[in-house]
């Protein structure tokens, strides 16, 4: 990216140490327009805006206060949605890391995986977001929060890959979005502060494992048995969990990397102790961390989250285990925090009005 900023500038008549200054505005110091780029001259500035488009999403919704979680609905050039969420440090979800600042991303508009409880695959899948839509998420938040905040807090710096869509369907331009966030001419985000969630396409998590980077890896695990996974997650009869587990293994032994396991708890379907032993084993195979997500209730599914007591019943039989595990009780409920929610209303309005 940045050889080919400094091809076309030299193509244009000018300085290549101009890229060096454009990229800081955009990805350090977070300009709203090529005009804000006060050390360019203002042909450049001109040229650049024939040249090219300066974001390609425009923030349409936000929820949540400035103190909690909140959430980004983007529209794309094409007129469709996304969303990002973006998480404050807390103290109870993070040890006392008080500077931390997440933001979750998404990879594609909709989802083809279609995984019984989840908003985003509900509408189906629609297309993959190119690489420059990935990284405006997080540019486009940033330009944001500076506007709150005058920019003295400090900035994005963990990235959780688990919005709307399957990232690893989508892996080369996922990619090239991560090599720029994580170069440090872009937004200079450590590759282990970026997790990457996957429903559990097996041949990617394998290519994931040749990559050089260092990501980090969380399986939607829901299931610890092939039966309860059959009924909740359609992937799991293309990649059972034998399939899965060797796959995740694979990667283990390349990267030594923190493999999470994510297990939504959702009453009467995975949330019997019966599944505890067999997650137990899995996580254990894995050399994985356990997360237990109580599961968000999405509007038209019948799904619900079990009571706190069973909740803790679950974890404290899985800790009994000796597995490592975290129940977090989810931030941003309130706002339709699992993701595709608020995507899905946006649409139902939208097409109430023009009905
Ligand atoms: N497709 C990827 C990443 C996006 S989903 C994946 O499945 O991993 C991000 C996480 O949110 C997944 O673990 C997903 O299972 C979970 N999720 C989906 N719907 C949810 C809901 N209603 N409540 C809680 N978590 C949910
Ligand atoms: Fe897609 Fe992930 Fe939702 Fe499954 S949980 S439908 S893979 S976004």
């Amino acid at each position: 990216m940045p050889d080919a900023l400094r091809a076309w500038l030299s193509g244009q008549g000018e300085r290549e140490y101009r890229a060096d200054q454009i990229l800081k505005w955009i990805h350090h110091n977070h300009a709203t327009d090529w005009s804000a780029m006060t050390n360019l001259t203002e042909l450049l500035q001109r040229k650049l805006s024939e040249e090219f488009e300066f974001s390609t999403i425009k923030l349409t919704r936000k929820q949540g206060s400035v103190d909690t979680t909140q959430k980004f609905l983007w529209k794309l050039s094409d007129g469709q949605f996304v969303e990002s969420v973006l998480i404050p440090a807390s103290p109870s979800l993070y040890g006392n890391k008080s500077d931390r600042r997440t933001l979750c991303v998404s990879t594609q508009v909709g989802c083809a995986y279609g995984c019984k409880f989840c908003a985003s695959g509900l509408d189906g899948f629609k297309r993959d977001l190119v690489p420059s839509e990935i990284i405006d998420q997080v540019l486009a938040t940033e330009r944001w929060r500076k506007a709150q905040d005058g920019g003295n807090e400090w900035p994005v710096n963990n990235l959780v890959i688990m919005g709307m869509g399957e990232p690893l369907a989508n892996f080369d331009k996922l990619m090239a979005a991560l090599e720029i966030l994580n170069a440090e001419w872009g937004a200079n985000i450590g590759a282990r502060k970026i997790t990457i969630s996957t429903s559990g396409l097996a041949p990617q998590i394998r290519q994931l494992a040749q990559q050089s980077r260092q990501y980090r890896l969380a399986i939607s695990l829901h299931a610890a048995t092939d039966e309860v996974r059959d009924r909740i997650m359609p992937i799991n009869r293309k990649f059972p969990l034998a399939e899965l587990t060797a796959a995740v293994e694979e990667y283990q032994q390349a990267k030594n990397g923190k493999i999470t396991l994510e297990y939504i708890l959702i009453s009467g379907v995975n949330d019997a102790l019966d599944q505890v032993k067999p997650l137990a084993d899995l996580a254990e195979r894995m050399r994985a961390k356990v997360n237990l997500i109580p599961y968000n209730h999405v509007d038209g599914l019948e799904w619900l989250r079990p009571k706190e007591s069973s909740q803790d019943a679950f974890l404290s039989a899985l800790t009994g285990h000796g597995t490592i595990v975290t129940l977090r009780r989810e931030k941003g409920h309130d706002i339709d925090a699992a993701c595709g929610q608020l995507r899905l209303r946006t649409e139902k309005e939208l097409a109430g009005v023009a009905d």
